[in-house]
């Protein structure tokens, strides 16, 4: 049931249609959705969250979290009414102070309506009071909630948020965070940044975990289970926190010899990208079945699966390289998802080269000649994969080889140039694939529209230059030793 309010008696009424042509006029509902070509309905228009702060409480033996969101947000335009994306039941929102009424629609759509229109560029604090069952809560008939036996996880892409927090679902809308969460004694809260504080109070914990860097909302993660918490600190300085689950089995020993080499990974990255962009570093492994890893801002999540067959340490260079290239630069729409997935796969043959398993042309040789011209992976473009394949396996090697095409012909100077120079050129930002090619362009000076056309969005396989066919040949035959341990992690980002 979803409360509406009701104003009071005839004075009411009367002050009600005084104030509705006067304010109303101009005034219009914000966007359901941000804009986005994929997906419609994710995000909303109208506002800008500068700030979440989530102040819950959970109880892992029925899965209940509760709690209250408050978000400072700033109009867009003179707003009759807006939009959050939730799933769980909301009890009472005030937008500045006032209850506001509120109903639900679509999939995940919360419409409050504000007691007052709210006018353009104008602050605005939304509370909203909730609680709910997340793993009860589908939406499109899935759940990016993940019950374990001693609590849950919320982590998935594009979607995450709206089983754990109401919010503006769209990377185009970035903002800090303060998460705080109580838990009885003994369960432990993970979630990103810099854990500011824990205290405990009559049997139960409050962990207080703040982003003090614009984050997407996607890349909000937050997991409640028995955990194991290590820390250390990067050669460059870097405070790391990772958690293991303390029920993570055989894949304990792997899972740790893989995510404790977080700080080394980090900065080794850095020479590549720039430095680190967050003053917090990690990763977290919970108990789950899950089989993929994501970015989730400064503390990539990782399923224990990664590590079945030992250590993994590629798959923590693909999650790390992602702070720089689609969590520091995220996508304007999830049609840009190859400057995430090209680059991330991208470092992770950087990372071979760095430990003798294989170069990174090698790796594309073979990435090329492992897929024969009939092969339907070419029929994905990079550049444009369409929802249903925006997490392809495509996106990832064709990604990575248009990368070293790339690569190729601008030469080194000017690539490692662009590698470095593009998160710092829209750090904290969003860009699009053609922000990626104009920023190559002006760089390099080269014109590079067909090679992008080409590598990114042509559904065929690209001709093997003369030069590189005879490499092309012999690459067929010699799989590079890192090959196994990087397609380990193809699955990453698989709902
Ligand atoms: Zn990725």
């Amino acid at each position: 049931m979803h409360r509406r309010l009701i104003v009071p008696g005839a004075l009411g009424a009367a002050v009600l249609m005084l104030a509705i042509p006067a304010s109303a006029a101009g005034h219009s509902p914000g966007a359901p959705g941000i804009g986005d070509p994929y997906y419609p309905a994710y995000g909303n228009g109208g506002y800008d969250v500068s700030h979440y702060d989530l102040r819950l409480t959970y109880q892992p033996a029925t899965d209940r979290l509760e709690g209250t969101a408050t978000l400072l947000a700033r109009t867009t335009q003179d707003l009759s009414r807006f939009n959050l994306d939730f799933l769980l039941d909301v009890g009472e929102v005030r937008v500045n102070g006032a209850p506001a009424a509120f109903a639900t629609s679509g999939e995940h759509e919360l419409e409050i309506t504000p007691k007052t229109p709210l006018a353009k560029d104008t602050p605005v604090t939304v509370v909203v009071r909730y609680s709910g069952v997340p793993s009860s809560k589908k939406a499109y008939g899935f759940t990016s909630w993940h019950r374990t036996p001693d609590g849950g996880i919320g982590a998935n892409e594009p979607e995450a948020a709206w089983w754990w927090f109401p919010s503006n679902d769209h990377p185009l809308d970035k903002a800090t965070f303060d998460v705080s969460v109580q838990v009885p004694d003994g369960t432990q809260v993970i979630s990103n940044g810099t854990l500011q504080s824990t205290s405990s109070r009559l049997g139960w914990t409050r962990w207080n975990w703040r982003s003090d860097k614009p984050q997407a909302t996607y890349l909000a993660t937050l997991a409640i289970g028995r955990f194991d918490l290590t820390t250390g600190t990067t050669e460059s300085g870097i405070p790391v926190v990772n958690a293991y689950s303390k029920d993570l089995g055989a894949h304990a020993g792997a899972a740790r010899a893989s995510v404790e080499r977080t700080g080394e990974v980090a900065d080794w990255l850095a020479g590549y990208f720039g430095p680190y962009p967050y003053n917090a570093l990690g990763g977290y492994v919970p108990n789950t079945g899950t089989g993929y890893a994501l970015e989730t801002q400064t503390r990539p999540f990782y399923s224990p699966r990664q590590f079945t067959n030992g250590s993994n340490v590629s798959v923590v260079v693909h999650e790390l390289a992602h702070q720089w290239y689609g969590d520091l630069v995220s996508v304007r729409g999830w049609q840009d998802i190859w400057i995430n997935e090209g680059f991330a796969r991208y470092a992770q043959w950087l990372w071979s080269e760095h430990e003798g398993e294989g170069t990174a042309r090698e790796l594309a040789d073979y990435t090329y000649a492992s897929h024969p011209a009939d092969d339907p992976f070419w029929t994905v473009r990079p550049g444009d994969p369409g929802p249903d394949d925006q997490f392809h396996l495509a996106v990832y090697d064709r990604g990575a080889l248009a990368v070293q095409a790339l690569r190729e012909a601008i030469g080194d100077e000017d690539f490692f140039t662009v590698l470095k120079g593009w998160p710092a050129k829209y750090a904290h930002g969003n860009a699009s694939v053609a922000d990626f090619r104009r920023y190559a362009e002006e760089v390099s000076g080269k014109p590079l529209a067909a090679l992008f056309d080409t590598w990114l969005y042509e559904p065929v396989k690209p001709a093997a230059s003369a030069a590189r066919s005879a490499s092309v040949a012999s690459a067929a035959t010699a799989e590079p030793a890192s090959w196994k341990k990087i397609a380990a992690t193809n699955g990453v980002h698989a709902h």
